[in-house]
């Protein structure tokens, strides 16, 4: 049996030949990033076709995530310097009227025109993901008087936070803009939007996607996301947990609370969750990762979470494979020794659709029997998305003839994705095809109960309908 729990890597300078692409796949990865703070949008298409060249090779469908660089304030770049070293107490000034290359050590721009206005006397500011920390004394027009709290070795365009957040600026910037116009040319399967503030960020995206079925992440990553968590979920398919960031701006101390609430959050509203940064952040340059790192996967895994993200340890790092091998056996052992009971109908919830109805009846009713596996014949993915809200153990094998279909489900928990080239129109005959599949893929042996789920008219898009049961070896003969 596979892992549930689903992998996203970053690609990067250390991933981006096929034969990289295809050990990753290999390895356990189901969806890749490409994050366009670092990567331009318009080397994404060979991208793509290298990955699907290599995911048909392996016969295992993978989904594409664009992440938009979002607005991130940075400071400026240094005269003559490759970076300044920050000492304790020092004065420094942040000068809204240097240029990139004017900084020095006393002084550097910043690339927002209109970030002293958020500022006043005595806030922290957070460079270089927070390493260091000034404080300020006082601000002159665009000039922020600061002293050093914490020195530090400050680069070029390092990131810039102010602590407890509230630098309120628009999401969508007019690069996000013009990437996004472009990405959705490709055949990509998610768009992660940065910095989101309010739900009017993902409904600006939403305007531009509309029609694409493109999946919206929302990136929690700011203070002011949290106060607006509620309808940020409502307006996307997910949300990710960006402990960079977010770390920066509440304090790293207060991230495992906050993100055990947004967890909860999301399931709360059937949503998707991915858990992202520093997971495995030491395999950049070690072959195995430290024990805190081992829990940290593990803890993701266990509260049940749809993926979780590398970012530097597959973009840069020495061993990218090797990341996600481990990655993968951390959740393949933790989600075998954390098995939840499943409580029926502790929302209260009423289910409204009829593939919902469908999904909910296959879940509960394997998971209280000796069912082995679902099979779930899709064509829009609606059907297994359902099943995989609901936290059980019970593998879901998610078929399609849909190509968008098979790579969107595989950021899903728990949703295996099988591509078929043509579904049987005949119900017996399509149970036997389905059967022989999982038989092949090592799922069930003779003797096994399977559930399989599946509408009227197979292979075109008239939603879920169906529950069979049916025992491995004693199918109607056609
Ligand atoms: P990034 O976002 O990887 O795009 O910086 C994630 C985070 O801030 O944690
Ligand atoms: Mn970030």
């Amino acid at each position: 049996m596979r892992k549930r729990t689903k992998i996203i890597a970053t690609l990067g300078p250390s991933t981006t030949s096929s034969k990289m692409l295809t050990e990753l796949i290999a390895a356990g990865t189901d969806v890749f990033r490409l994050n366009l703070s670092h990567a331009k949008i318009e080397d994404a298409k060979e991208i793509i076709n290298k990955l699907k060249s290599s995911s048909l090779k392996l016969k295992r469908p993978v989904a594409t995530l664009i992440d938009l660089q979002g607005q991130k304030i940075r400071v400026r770049g240094f005269a003559k310097k490759d970076f300044v070293n920050l000492k304790n107490n020092q004065k420094f000034v942040l000068d809204g009227s240097l240029k990139d290359e004017e900084g020095d050590d006393f002084s550097v721009g910043v690339t927002h025109k209109h970030f002293y206005k958020n500022i006043k006397t005595k806030d922290e500011i957070l460079l270089s993901d927070g390493l260091i920390k000034l404080k300020v004394n006082e601000v002159k027009s665009n000039k922020i008087h600061t002293t050093v709290i914490r020195g530090g070795k400050l680069l070029p365009f390092q990131g810039l936070n102010k602590k407890g957040g509230g630098l309120s600026l628009k999401g969508l910037t007019k690069k996000d803009i013009a990437d996004l116009k472009k990405a959705i040319k490709l055949d990509i399967d998610y768009i992660a939007v940065s910095f989101v503030r309010d739900k009017n960020d993902l409904i600006a995206v939403k305007k531009i996607t509309d029609k694409k079925n493109i999946g919206l992440i929302a990136k929690i990553e700011r203070n002011e996301a949290l106060a607006n968590i509620d309808s940020i979920l409502d307006h996307s398919d997910g949300i990710l947990v960006a402990r960079g960031d977010l770390g920066v701006e509440l304090g790293i101390e207060v991230l495992p609370a906050i993100q055990d609430e947004l967890i909860g959050k999301a399931m709360d509203h059937d949503k998707l969750v991915i858990v992202a940064t520093q997971m495995m952040e030491s395999m950049k340059t070690n072959r195995v990762p430290t024990r805190a790192e081992v829990f940290d996967v593990s803890n993701a895994a266990c509260s049940g979470v749809d993926a979780i993200m590398l970012s530097a340890e597959t973009a840069v790092g020495k061993y990218p494979a090797e990341v996600v091998q481990e990655a993968s056996r951390i959740c393949d052992i933790a989600e075998k020794t954390n098995i939840k009971e499943i409580k029926i109908g502790d929302k209260g919830e009423i289910f409204n659709k009829i593939d919902q109805i469908i999904a909910m009846a296959a879940v509960y009713g394997a998971d209280r029997s000796n069912v082995k596996a679902i099979a779930a014949l899709t064509e829009t993915g609606s059907t297994p998305l359902w099943m995989s809200r609901i936290q059980s153990s019970i593998p879901i094998y998610a078929m399609t003839v849909n190509e968008k279909t098979s790579r969107r489900i595989c950021l899903y928990r728990g949703v295996y994705s099988i591509r078929l080239d043509k579904i049987e129109h005949d119900h017996a005959r399509a149970n036997i095809q389905v059967i022989k599949l999982m038989q092949k893929q090592g799922a069930v042996k003779k003797g096994d109960l399977v559930i399989i789920t599946k509408g009227d008219l197979m292979g075109t898009s008239g939603g879920t309908n169906a529950l069979k049961i049916v025992e491995v070896g004693k199918l109607l003969k056609v």
